[in-house]
């Protein structure tokens, strides 16, 4: 059975990544979303929020699961008995750092191999960080998250709506 590890702060979930994940979804037999328990970024969202917001917007994936974890990556696919690693590329600038990343993980696991896939081009502009610097000033976020993900932000920032 192959199974991949789509791992990210996903803080929150965008429809960027929601692509990266029906995409990949299809190459593996289980996709583990695996959102990133103690990121060193300062989050909006806890871990718990950032978790029931994946498994409402990928509810009609069925082979998809959602998880969080801490620590090493590379050991957390161990446990899982994962061997594919899926990461989401958008531009050049990304890559430096995913392809370090890969091969150092490769290293320390030479069973776990990382897959990329492009971004579709609707999405390149796409992240996390613009969602929430939109939802802070009250800017339209439809293109870019999905209706669940505007309510939380909404919340948030106590916006009544949009
Ligand atoms: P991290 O903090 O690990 O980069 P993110 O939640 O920002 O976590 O992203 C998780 C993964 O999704 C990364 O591989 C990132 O490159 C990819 N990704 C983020 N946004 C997009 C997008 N719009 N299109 C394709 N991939 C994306």
């Amino acid at each position: 059975m192959k199974v991949g590890i789509y791992p990210g702060s996903f803080d929150p979930i965008t429809l960027g990544h929601l692509d990266i994940i029906t995409r990949s979804s299809k190459v593996v037999d289980k996709l583990i979303i695996g959102v990133l328990y103690n990121s060193a970024k300062n989050a909006l969202f806890s871990t718990e929020e950032r978790v029931g917001m994946i498994k409402q917007v990928t509810s009609h994936i069925p082979n998809v699961e959602v998880d969080s974890f801490s620590g090493l990556l590379v050991d957390y696919a161990k446990m899982k008995n994962a061997n594919i690693i899926v990461r989401g590329l958008r531009a050049i600038t990304d890559f430096e750092y995913e392809l370090q990343i890969a091969q150092a993980n490769h290293k320390a696991n030479p069973e776990v191999d990382t897959i990329f896939f492009t971004t579709n081009v609707e999405y390149s502009y796409v992240s996390s960080s613009i969602a929430k610097e939109f939802a802070r000033y009250g800017s339209d976020v439809s293109q870019i998250v999905s209706p669940i993900v505007i309510e939380k932000l909404n919340e948030k920032f106590n916006h009544s709506e949009k």
